[in-house]
């Protein structure tokens, strides 16, 4: 190693290991350190080794160091110097013949044929001393060419033994070939990490180096073992042909080293493509799992890539960290952090099996079902063993989709959180829960990701046409098959549902888990979009009617749940929205919960993505600080799902600092919706101006908790009402636009009127720019301001950005504050909204801001209404609930009812709705009766029970009425 010392002054910046290094010093490379002096402070000396990469345009120079940290130095001169010592002594090759015991040694008979068989090797071993370059060395090093000539000498050796004879002469060619066989594979290795550095951008080149260099010994090392096997070989004279079979069993094992390198070449890949849409990637069925700009990634199989090259689409692999490793198909994957699931040492089923050995009080391994493959489906139940009915049951999944690695590396963190770190609240969430983690809801998929194919996604069922794998996430029972968009019928596809709705048995053990042990949360992890979703993801624009815990729990954009503070992700927190937002999917496992168990169920899709330019995707790094980080963010809002079990009405999340609603609103125009708690539904009276009917919302797939009433088609009001109970709010309209005529002046600049509207004549629209209210003087004593907006985008599935923004301003639109987004894909309308609170009194602006970087339309406002939000008393003036509900009689036999009219001298309604709140019966009351009278049999009612509501202006009185006809 040539001393190479160069102090040169530079000015740095950047972090090493948590300690910020600003300011003014040196750097020299010495030896194979590279040490930074600061003229203030201390400085760092980095061995050669800590440097992952490097970046450098003549003055400047950016480190990208093995911890994660980017250390930046300028300077005016000798920065070019300083970065081809830092290069030149990364790639120095290290010694590589020292560990050959054949080269020279007495048993290996050194002779010409020997000289001859090493010579490649060490011709290229000296020619490569001196290279200045990676690709110089990687040019000289060549695995093809060496290939190349170690055959030749192999023929060489048989044609100079048997000159005359050919069937001799090919059968020691083929023992030759056998001998060698080891240095050959050795050199295929050779080849695929030579591919890899030539891959690897200049953030992780030195990695890949390493790699490299470590194949290039082992290409030296198997030639010492070669020889050794060449060597008897070479020797002696041939006695006889070599037999048949052994010729043939040969070309078997060279058959099997094609289909080895087969299923490499058939393995998925992370591609990367410029210049093709993503819609046009997913409408050719080709698995986009991201998108950033200017550029689309796919996970692509050989066939995929086949499809590709016809499209005339070109594809680019990326090379992370892991792919360099992924020489040899059917290897085991070497990691350090990731547990495979069958490895009997650090495999998922040992962990589990020590974690609950360890504790046994806490802990306790449960089997639930079988894979295809025969392997358990395990859980592991955290407290008391036994399922208590007054505990509720929570529970955690993971990787469903096999690639997806970080998901149960979550799921084991929560595992080791919740059993050994102990603490007040995960002591007392252990004593009065029912929990249960399911980190590998795949075994088949995920350990075939260990040993044959990093990026493969569904389960290993062999399918009819002979293709493998069902995407589990499609194979639920509620809306299997509902479309082809989310899901595929056909079995090759990444989203393949499957035969039959729970035709697979991880799936059926999972429902079978359900019956059992039915969940009052849950939680699916998968990876890495940087999204917390929740139900419905089968049909655009539909909201939960238990929007107002969903959205508790997985916050807003502006108060969201999962913080993202992974180095070089480029989000911040985890965008919480229905699963239709990333893209519709049905036969999934959330919507499936959710409508069949009432499970408030969530699908977090940890983040991963980018860091330096280097892209994760499904290869999260293994790596325990990032892994740490990773689990870090998502912790708060596990524990705020534990939490939130025992009444998740009642839910305050910690996380979100927002508690769950009871009584919520959705849109006053076109039409009123409201959410409010199933429980109190028949305590509740909504009044919309001009007494507007409203009924349950009969789109509505589950609701266990809160249930969506809605008008029909109105004007907009002034005012909406609702009473639950002893609880009033009331909401009043302090600004509307919809882009008709005669509508406030909003200030619109980019924003156009566009005839795709939910209401009126026409809607808001635009791709880039701003519509901004008039000023909105806020009552005091409100307690918030809600921003209602029907809308529709058409962002990015994968990205934040494009989005639209709702800003307020207090000061006149001097200085803005953010109160909503809206990213991501919405293709028709739905109603959303923004709260803002803290502007009782004040003056406010709300603007909304399209961030769509187009000028084509891209997002879609109509109907937005600012409303302010005031409790009131419930009874209050409008509601009366002292006078007697008295029906003639009660339960009803006979085939006329009568109603006492409380209301003396005044007009008013009678109307009765059905246990599910559908009206069955209304009729006007004029000329001051003093009963009311319903012909029941008239109205063809079935036997059951019913309510009943006597409404006179603002008076009302309600009572419950048993209709048993017929019944003795
Ligand atoms: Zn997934």
């Amino acid at each position: 190693m040539p001393e190479r010392i160069s102090a040169v002054p530079v000015s740095v910046a950047g972090l090493y290991r948590g300690r910020e290094l600003s300011g003014d010093g040196s750097v020299a490379v010495r030896g194979t350190s590279v040490s930074i002096t600061m003229t203030e402070g201390a400085g760092v000396v980095l061995r050669i080794d800590e440097i992952d990469g490097l970046r450098g345009n003549g003055s400047d120079l950016e480190l990208f160091l093995d911890s994660g940290d980017v250390l930046q130095l300028s300077s005016a001169s000798g920065m070019v110097r300083v970065t081809e010592d830092i290069v030149q002594t990364a790639i120095a090759l290290p010694e590589l013949t020292r560990s050959l015991r054949a080269l020279g040694a007495r048993r290996a008979k050194p002779g010409a044929d020997h000289d001859r068989f090493f010579a490649p090797l060490l011709s290229a071993r000296r020619r490569a001393q001196g290279c200045a370059t990676v690709e110089e060395c990687l040019r000289i090093c060549d695995a093809a060419a060496l290939r190349a000539e170690l055959d030749r000498h192999l023929r060489d050796f048989a044609r100079a033994r048997y000159p005359r004879s050919g069937a001799d002469r090919r059968s020691l060619e083929a023992d030759l070939e056998d001998a060698a066989g080891r240095a050959f594979a050795r050199l295929d290795e050779l080849a695929v990490a030579g591919n890899a550095v030539r891959k690897s951008d200049d953030t992780a080149r030195f990695v890949a180096w390493r790699e490299w260099t470590s194949a290039l010994r082992a290409v030296f090392e198997s030639a010492d073992s070669s020889w050794l096997a060449i060597r008897p070989a070479l020797e002696g004279p041939r006695v006889k042909h070599r037999p048949l079979w052994r010729r043939l069993l040969r070309l078997g094992a060279l058959a099997a080293v094609c289909a080895g390198a087969g299923t490499l070449d058939a393995q998925h890949m992370q591609m990367r493509i410029r210049g093709v849409p993503v819609d046009s990637l997913r409408a050719r069925d080709f698995d986009v799992v991201s998108s950033v700009p200017g550029f689309a990634i796919i996970v692509a199989d050989s066939a995929d890539r086949a499809r590709l090259a016809q499209l005339g689409w070109s594809a680019e692999e990326i090379v992370t960290r892991a792919d360099i490793g992924r020489a040899v198909p059917g290897a085991q994957r070497a990691t350090s952090v990731y547990r495979s699931f069958d490895d009997p040492v650090r495999g998922v089923r040992a962990f589990l099996d020590s974690i609950a050995t360890a504790n046994p009080t806490r802990a306790h391994v449960e089997d639930i079902g079988t894979s295809i493959e025969g392997r358990p489906l395990l859980a592991l139940k955290i407290g008391a063993a036994d399922d208590s009915p007054s505990r509720p049951n929570v529970l955690f999944m993971a990787t469903y989709h096999a690639r997806e690695w970080a998901a149960t590396e979550m799921a084991l963190r929560l595992i080791k959180h919740l059993v050994v770190n102990r603490s007040e609240r995960t002591d007392s969430l252990v004593a009065n829960r029912d929990i249960w983690i399911l980190p590998v809801a795949n075994p088949d998929g995920y350990q075939y990701t260990f040993t044959a194919d990093r990026f493969w996604r569904k389960n290993r069922r062999r399918n009819s046409n002979g293709t493998f794998g069902v995407d589990l996430n499609r194979n639920h029972a509620f809306k299997w098959g509902l479309d082809n968009v989310g899901s595929s019928p056909n079995p090759a596809s990444e989203v393949y549902r499957g035969s039959a709705p729970e035709s697979e048995p991880e799936i059926r053990a999972i429902s079978a888990f359900h019956e059992a042990h039915p969940p009052v949360l849950s939680v699916s992890y998968h990876t890495f979009t940087g999204l917390i979703l929740y139900p419905p993801g089968h049909e655009f624009g539909k909201l939960p009617d238990d929007l107002g815990i969903f959205r508790a729990l997985a916050g807003t954009d502006v108060q969201p749940a999962v913080r993202d503070r992974l180095p070089g992700s480029n989000r911040d927190h985890y965008h919480p929205a229905p699963g239709w937002n990333l893209y519709p999917t049905n036969g999934e496992y959330t919507d499936w919960a959710y409508a069949e168990h009432g499970s408030i169920a969530f699908t977090p899709e940890l983040s991963s993505g980018f860091e330096f330019e280097r892209f994760y995707g499904f290869d999260f790094p293994d790596d325990e600080s990032r892994l740490a980080t990773l689990f870090d963010d998502n912790l708060p809002f596990a524990l705020d799902v534990l939490d939130a079990a025992r009444d998740p009405l009642k839910a305050r999340p910690l996380a979100t600092g927002i508690a769950s609603e009871r009584i919520g609103i959705e849109s006053v125009s076109p039409v009123v919706r409201v959410r409010v708690p199933l429980a109190d539904i028949r305590k509740t009276f909504v009044k919309s101006p001009a007494s507007v009917p409203l009924a349950p919302d009969p789109s509505s797939d589950a609701a266990v908790y809160t249930r969506r009433l809605v008008s029909t088609v109105i004007a907009r009001p002034a005012e909406v009402r609702i009473d639950v109970g002893a609880a009033g709010v009331r909401y009043d309209i302090l600004s509307a636009t919809g882009a008709e005529r005669g509508d406030e002046p909003w200030l619109a600049s980019g924003f156009l009127k566009s005839p795709l509207r939910i209401a009126g004549d026409s809607a808001w629209t635009s791709g880039n720019g701003k519509l901004r209210s008039p000023a909105i003087a806020v009552p005091a004593g409100l307690d918030s301001l809600s921003v209602l907006f029907w809308t529709r985008y058409l962002g990015d599935p994968f990205s934040l950005l494009p989005r639209g923004e709702i800003h307020y301003s207090v000061d006149n639109g001097n200085s803005w504050t953010l109160a909503g987004l809206v990213a991501g894909v919405a293709e028709t309308y739905y109603p959303e909204r923004a709260d803002i609170v803290g502007v009782a009194g004040k003056t406010v602006l709300v603007e909304f801001t399209a961030l769509f970087g187009s000028t084509l339309p891209s997002w879609w406002l109509d109907e937005i209404t600012i409303v302010g939000r005031s409790s009131a008393p419930a009874s209050g003036p409008d509601l009366i609930t002292n006078l007697d509900f008295r029906p003639s009689e009660n339960p009803v036999r006979g085939e006329v009812v009568r109603f006492l009219w409380p209301f003396a001298g005044a007009e008013g309604e009678v109307i009765v709705y059905d246990i599910g709140g559908r009206q069955i019966w209304h009729a006007p009351v004029r000329d001051n009766p003093v009963t009311v009278t319903w012909r029941i049999a008239e109205s063809g009612t079935a036997n059951g029970v019913y309510f009943v509501l006597l409404r006179s202006g603002g008076r009302l009185v309600r009572g419950k009425l048993f209709v048993t006809r017929g019944a003795l």
